[in-house]
C-alpha cells in the first residue's frame, strides 16, 4: 500500500521535528481547540452583550453591528493611534486602518515610518485568537464613534481599548453568554467525529490525554458531552478518555505560576475544596498549575504534547517556559489554503512576471551605470552593457508595462481569505508577524484536531527543508 494522500487543507505542518511515539502525554485545550464554535455566531453574541454592556457605561453604540469579514486574526491593535495594522515577521506594517477606514499607502508609512510593531509593548495588543475578532470590532468602531466627536475624547484611543475589553470580559464572566450556547449547542458548535476519532486512536495508543480549560465546570461538562459523547463506542463517555480534567485553569498564568490546586468534591453544585497532593485520574480538577501536571505524569516537557489554538495562552508559554512541544490549532488554514490553491495559475503567472522585472530591473541598473562611467570617463562602462539613453527609456518603458500586468495580479494576492487584510500567514512576499509568532513557538500547526487522525499516534512528523534567500540563487 502507499501513503494515505492528505489533502493540504487537513495537513500538519511541522516547524520542529515530533516523534509522536515519545510523547507519552498529551493535553488539550477545549475552545477552539478540541470544540470548534461557529464563529460568527459566538462572536456575534459575544459582540451584541458587550454592546449592551457599552450601553450601560454611556457609549452611543446603538448602531454598532459585528462584521465578521472586517476584521482577522493576527492583527495587531495600535492603541496610540487608534488603528488595527498587519505586519510582516520583521513588525514593518504594511496595511493599517484608524477606526474602520484604511489607511492611504502615503499616510501609512507616514504614521510608520520609525515604527515597528513590537508586541512587548503596551502599544500593542495583539488578535491572537478567533475570540478576540469582536474585540477588534467593537474597538474599531468605537474609534470611529469618537473621531466623529461622539465619545468624548478624554479617554483616549488606550480607554476605548479597557471600555471594550471591560465590555467583553463582562459578557464573558456573568454567564448569560454561556448559558445561551449550553441552552443550545447545536447551533453553536460545529461537529466534528473525526476529531473524537483522533483522541481515541491516542487513547488506545496508551497516550495520557488530559484536558486543561480555562472554562468553567458547568460549562466544560456540558459542551464536551455534546461534542464528544454521541461519537464515543457505546458504554463511553468523554470523560473516560481523559486521565485529567483541568477547568478554570487561567492559562496562561497556569504554565508561569504555582497556583493552589482545588479538587471539583460535588460536580453538580460545583463544589470546590483545595485539594494537597496529586491529581487524582477521573477526578475534576480547578486551578493548579503546569508544574502539577508535570509531578503527576512523572514526566519531563519533550514528552508531553499541549495542543491549543491560544498562541499565548496555549503556546508560547507553555513552549518558552516548560519546553513541552506545541501544536496549534488554526482553523483558518482550511481557507487560506483553498485560497491559495485557487490562485495557484495567477500565483505562477506572478512569479514569472517578478522574474521578469527584476531581470530588467538589474539591466536598467547596468545601463544606467554605463552612462554614469561613460558621461564622466573614470572608468569603461561595465562588459556588455550599452551605455545607450535609448536603451534606458525602452527599459523603463517595458517596466512601466509589466508593472500593468502585476499589479492586479499582485492586489489579488494580498486579498486572499480575506477582502480586507488578506492571507493570516502571509505579509505582501514575507511572513506575516502572526506566522513568525507561530514558527517560534507551535513545534505544529493544523487546522483542526481531526487531522491527526491521518498521521496516526505512531507518527514521526518531521519538518521540512527551510527555505533561505540564497537557495534560489543556488538552484
Ligand atoms: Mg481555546
Amino acid at each position: 500500500m502507499s501513503a494515505p494522500t492528505i489533502d493540504p487543507e487537513h495537513g500538519i505542518f511541522v516547524n520542529r521535528t515530533i516523534n509522536l511515539r515519545s510523547i507519552k502525554a498529551i493535553g488539550y485545550d477545549m475552545d477552539y481547540t478540541l470544540v470548534h464554535y461557529n464563529v460568527d455566531d459566538w462572536e456575534t453574541a459575544a459582540f451584541t452583550h458587550a454592546k449592551g454592556r457599552l450601553l450601560e457605561m454611556g457609549f452611543p453604540v446603538e448602531q454598532i453591528e459585528f462584521d465578521p469579514s472586517a476584521v482577522i486574526r493576527g492583527l495587531a491593535i495600535d492603541l496610540q493611534e487608534g488603528n488595527l495594522v498587519k505586519a510582516t515577521r520583521f513588525g514593518y506594517v504594511i496595511r493599517a486602518a484608524h477606526g474602520t477606514s484604511f489607511l492611504e499607502y502615503d499616510q501609512m508609512r507616514r504614521t510608520y515610518a520609525g515604527t515597528m510593531v513590537d508586541l512587548a509593548e503596551d502599544r500593542f495588543e495583539f488578535i491572537n485568537t478567533l475570540f478576540s475578532l469582536s474585540e477588534a470590532s467593537l474597538y474599531a468602531q468605537l474609534v470611529d464613534l469618537m473621531d466623529e466627536g461622539r465619545i468624548e475624547t478624554g479617554i483616549g484611543y488606550h480607554g476605548l481599548y479597557r471600555a471594550v475589553v471591560a465590555s467583553l470580559d463582562g459578557a464573558h464572566q456573568d454567564g448569560t453568554l454561556k448559558r445561551a450556547i449550553i441552552a443550545e449547542p447545536e447551533r453553536f458548535v460545529e461537529p466534528d467525529p473525526l476529531g473524537v476519532l483522533a483522541l481515541l486512536d491516542q487513547f488506545e495508543a496508551g497516550k495520557r490525554l488530559m484536558l486543561i480549560t480555562n472554562s468553567e465546570w458547568e460549562y466544560t461538562v456540558r459542551i464536551m458531552e455534546h461534542a464528544f459523547d454521541p461519537h464515543l463506542p457505546s458504554g463511553m463517555s468523554w470523560r473516560d478518555l481523559f486521565e485529567a480534567i483541568i477547568v478554570s485553569a487561567d492559562k496562561p498564568s497556569f504554565f508561569t505560576s504555582d497556583k493552589p490546586l482545588y479538587k471539583v468534591v460535588d460536580e453538580d453544585a460545583a463544589l470546590l475544596r483545595p485539594h494537597i497532593g496529586e491529581i487524582e485520574p477521573g477526578s475534576v480538577f480547578f486551578g493548579g498549575c503546569a508544574a502539577q501536571v508535570e509531578t503527576f505524569l512523572g514526566l519531563s516537557g519533550d514528552e508531553i504534547l499541549y495542543v491549543g489554538d491560544h498562541l499565548f495562552g496555549d503556546v508560547h508559554f507553555s513552549k518558552a517556559l516548560l519546553r513541552w512541544r506545541t501544536a496549534l490549532i488554526l482553523r483558518e488554514l482550511e481557507s487560506e489554503v483553498e485560497g491559495l490553491r485557487s490562485f495557484l495559475p495567477d500565483g505562477l503567472k506572478l512569479e514569472s512576471l517578478m522574474a521578469e522585472k527584476s531581470s530588467l530591473e538589474a539591466e536598467l541598473s547596468a545601463v544606467r551605470l554605463a552612462l554614469q562611467r561613460d558621461r564622466i570617463g573614470y572608468a569603461p562602462p561595465p562588459p556588455g552593457v550599452p551605455a545607450d539613453k535609448k536603451k534606458l527609456d525602452s527599459l523603463r518603458s517595458q517596466l512601466a508595462a509589466i508593472d500593468e500586468e502585476i499589479t492586479p495580479l499582485a492586489v489579488s494576492a494580498s486579498r486572499l481569505r480575506n477582502e480586507a487584510w488578506g492571507p493570516l500567514m502571509r505579509s505582501g512576499i514575507d511572513k506575516s508577524l502572526f506566522a513568525r509568532q507561530v514558527e517560534k513557538y507551535a513545534d505544529c500547526y493544523t487546522s483542526r484536531v481531526a487531522n491527526f487522525v491521518n498521521v496516526s499516534p505512531f507518527a514521526l512528523l518531521r519538518a521540512s527543508r527551510v527555505d533561505l534567500p540564497h537557495d534560489t540563487w543556488i538552484g
